[in-house]
């Protein structure tokens, strides 16, 4: 008997023993092809060896020092790293041991940019339905994702929900594009003014929707407007790459594609590729000069931020992606994997929508295409469709758990970056039957 506590009590795990490129190899010899890289978090495959070397060096050298007392060389580079590559602007990192904390980070730091600004009346965040920023509470309060929030919502603060970028479902049969996005820009300004237009800190949103509806690049255009309006009531804007940026979708940052740069951005998953738990929250000089001139203390110190082992870890991941020139693999791939799905799926009688960008790629699962009507949630397809992608040796990202009518059923997929084409075969031929056993 385990005496683990388990995510999930009633679900069987196998024993991971070993990894092997694209595979993950368990304790009964089993393989299986990881289609989602988890979480969207092995962009290297499982057997990286550049990586483990930069792993085992630094650990050899120097495991840990505690970053009030010191700074280290693998933080440095890795920050020098980012800021390079980084939308124009941002120009600082501050690092983390994971995604949810990167937000925490992004919001205490929008609020605290405004306190040293004097403007401690800016309190208020602003995000969208339907999207998914981390499970501790700040993180969990911003996210729109009803599933998630349903048992907590007493214990979070008040944030505001508009309507996502979300074409399959939110854009009007004969609404164009530049109509769509403009509705929704429109509905951000009149969120500000309605809170205040000088009491709102920050608008929150994906670049690319991930765990809550499985790769949902915005409409063209979308985040130029939304930068406009934050622009013109001097409200931040934070993107949240956690699961969409270090190239998942065939760009280092998701937003790159977009144009537009953030104040704030947070990174995590893809950055330390799962063989060291790190995030990061990248900012603005503006912020950071404020704090600078200000109180000088970010006040946001945890115990493992800027873990040499992990920042060396990441280092080498990052670098490993430039040198074998795998963000442009990440386009090819992407583009295959979707021909794929299109062929297989495009004329499925329960698959409503494909969508993504690069080897970020969902499908949008309903009981008919037509009309869009989701599935009854109490079937729990999600669980069914995991359970049968395990027993076909894949791993994929399905989700569900729609309570307010509107999230639906979506499965994930962000395989890494070094698949071979013979891969996709297969991912879609396991994918295909894993549904087939499900349905
Ligand atoms: N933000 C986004 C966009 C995410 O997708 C996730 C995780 O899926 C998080 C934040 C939270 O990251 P973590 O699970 O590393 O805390």
């Amino acid at each position: 008997m385990s005496r683990v506590f388990h995510r999930n009590i009633h679900q069987f795990y196998p024993v991971a023993v070993a990894g092997d490129g694209p595979y993950i190899i368990a304790a009964d010899g089993r393989r299986y092809l990881d289609a989602s890289g988890g979480a969207a978090v092995s962009c290297l495959g499982h057997s990286a060896t550049e990586v483990v070397e930069a792993i085992q060096k630094q650990v050899a050298s120097l495991a840990y020092a505690h970053t009030s007392f010191f700074t280290t060389e693998p933080m440095e580079q890795l920050a020098d790293f980012l800021v390079e590559r980084a939308p124009a602007g941002l120009e600082y990192v501050y690092f983390v041991s994971g995604g949810s904390e990167a937000v925490e980070a992004a919001l205490k730091l929008a609020r605290q940019y405004f306190t040293e600004t004097g403007q401690p009346q800016r309190r208020h965040l602003i995000a969208r339905r339907q999207s998914y920023h981390g499970n501790t509470l700040g993180a969990l309060a911003t996210g729109g994702n009803a599933w998630r929030r349903a048992q907590f919502e007493p214990l979070l603060t008040q944030v505001s929900h508009l309507t996502p970028c979300y074409a399959y479902r939110e854009q009007g049969a004969q609404e164009s594009d530049d109509a769509f996005t403009t509705r929704l820009a429109r509905e951000l300004e009149d969120e500000i003014l309605r809170l205040g237009a000088d009491e709102v800190m920050a608008f929150v949103a994906e670049p690319v929707v991930g765990a809550t509806l499985g790769a949902v690049p915005p409409v063209a255009g979308y985040f130029r407007k939304i930068r406009e309006v934050c622009d013109r009531y001097g409200v931040l804007l934070i993107l949240d790459e956690v699961m969409c940026g270090m190239g998942r979708t065939g760009t280092l940052f998701a937003i790159e594609e977009d144009g537009v740069s953030p104040d704030i951005t947070t990174i995590a998953k893809g950055l330390g590729a799962g063989y060291q738990p790190i995030g990061a929250t990248l900012v603005s000089g503006k912020i950071y000069d404020a704090i600078a001139q200000g109180s000088g203390f970010f006040q946001h110190g945890h115990t493992y931020i800027g873990h040499a082992t992990a920042c060396a870890a990441a280092l080498a991941v990052q670098q490993t992606i430039e040198s074998r020139q795998l963000l442009s693999r990440v386009k090819v791939l992407g583009t295959a994997l979707r021909a794929r799905l299109q062929e297989r799926f495009g004329e499925h009688s329960h698959i409503g929508d494909l969508r993504g960008r690069g080897l970020f790629q969902g499908l949008e699962l309903v009981l008919d295409p037509d009309t869009k009507a989701p599935f009854d949630p109490s079937l729990k397809l999600n669980a069914l469709i995991k359970r049968a992608a395990m027993e076909q040796g894949l791993m994929c990202y399905p989700m569900g758990g729609t309570i307010d009518g509107r999230q639906g059923d979506h499965i994930l997929l962000a395989p890494p970056f070094i698949l071979e084409e013979a891969h996709l075969d297969e991912l879609v031929d396991k994918l295909d039957r894993a549904i087939a056993a499900a349905l």
